[in-house]
């Protein structure tokens, strides 16, 4: 079985699939490593250091057409399914609902598809759940970026120049990336403060040291996931968040519904009430972001309040998020090899069939 690791193209794409401390213990499993040449070079990683883990480096289409099993991060192109062999599998996000023609190019070829974002998300499926590993370094990212553009100290200090009140700081949306971005502004001594609207985050959020912020719109997770709001819902939302937003230093936005673009949390008018110098950072940007005056890719100053809305945050620390990546890939593969029918419930969730 030979598994070909193709370079990321996006911009803004630093990561690569897996790492070359992986390569030797794929080897051990038994499959023959192809790696795409400067595939891990964004992300610190060099052709040698693949070499000598027993990787072969070689051009893109010769991965392409000779790949029994093809990773990557993000979707490959519908031209390059051309290339690939009829019957390969391909490892990779692929964003469905966006990419119809890549899913009908790979269906009329055979060409098996695990998407990453169909994981269960459940404890289970967490040896091989790149949407976790991926998502606590957004979180605690997001928390140095706010920190970085912020005017004011996170923690509290009392020193001979007086004392200085720790900074307030919410985070909305407490899923994966929100509860480490809990958890890290409060170990740099922020005021941590939460909202969500699936009940069973209280508890979570509250586990690190966060105050929950109890929201009038209760909504039952499926798959652990929320919906998008009603009409009436938002309207809720709005009139509790917005004092509460008010007082705050510091925001941060994870809030996502799968399959939507992200819901609109915090309004222009919520943004207008904020005190100068406060900052939203948006990491739901690239979904278009949880905040109305949020520009993708773009840190902004609006009426003295700094909105940040970075793209693809996981990226931005390379090498962790590589190496967690590549090891839930390797578990993945393995998974793969104990089950080459895909007869495993994780497999056969993220296995791409026609006609959903
Ligand atoms: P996500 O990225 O889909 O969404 C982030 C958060 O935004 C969610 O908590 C969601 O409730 C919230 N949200 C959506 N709309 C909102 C709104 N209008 N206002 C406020 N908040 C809003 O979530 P995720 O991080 O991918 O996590 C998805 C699920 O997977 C969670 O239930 C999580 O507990 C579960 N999970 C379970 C395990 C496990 O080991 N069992 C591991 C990882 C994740």
């Amino acid at each position: 079985m030979i598994v070909g690791v193709l370079k990321e193209t996006y911009t803004n794409e630093r990561r690569v699939a897996v790492v070359p401390r992986d390569v030797s213990k794929l080897k051990e499993l038994g499959f023959e490593v192809l790696v795409e040449s400067n595939a891990g070079k964004l992300a610190y990683f060099e052709d040698e250091e693949y070499e000598s883990e027993g990787a072969r480096i070689e051009d893109r289409k010769y991965i392409l057409s000779n790949a029994d099993i093809i990773l990557k991060i993000n979707p490959p192109e519908t031209k390059e399914v051309e290339y690939i062999k009829d019957g390969a599998l391909i490892v990779a996000f692929l964003y469905e609902w966006k990419n119809e023609e890549l899913k009908k190019a790979v269906l009329e070829k055979h060409i098996r598809y695990l998407a990453l974002e169909k994981i269960p998300r459940t404890t289970k499926a967490q040896f091989v759940d790149v949407l976790s590993s991926q998502a606590t370094l957004a979180g605690y990212k997001a928390v140095l970026i706010a920190g970085e553009l912020s005017p004011k100290l996170f923690p509290m200090l009392t020193t001979a120049a007086g004392t200085v009140k720790p900074a307030n700081v919410l985070v909305i949306g407490v899923g994966v990336a929100g509860l480490q971005a809990l958890a890290t502004a409060k170990r740099i001594g922020a005021n941590t403060f939460a909202y969500d609207i699936r009940p069973e985050t209280k508890t979570e959020a509250e586990s690190v040291g966060a105050k929950f912020l109890q929201s009038p719109v209760i909504v039952e997770s499926k798959g652990g996931y929320a919906r998008e709001l009603t009409d009436e819902e938002k309207q809720k939302q709005y009139q509790f968040l917005k004092d509460n937003v008010a007082r705050m230093d510091v925001v941060i936005t994870t809030a996502q519904v799968p399959g939507r673009p992200a819901p609109k949390i915090i309004t222009k008018d919520m943004v207008d009430g904020m005190k100068k110098g406060s900052v939203i950072v948006d990491i739901a940007s690239d979904n278009g972001g949880n905040c109305e005056l949020t520009e993708p890719g773009r840190t902004i100053e609006y009426n003295g309040v700094i909105i940040s809305g970075p793209l693809n945050v996981p990226s931005m620390l390379p090498i962790t998020a590589s190496e967690m990546f590549s090891k839930n890939m390797f578990n993945l593969l393995k998974l793969i090899k104990e089950h080459p029918e895909m007869d495993d419930e994780i497999l056969e969730a993220m296995l791409v069939k026609g006609g959903e």
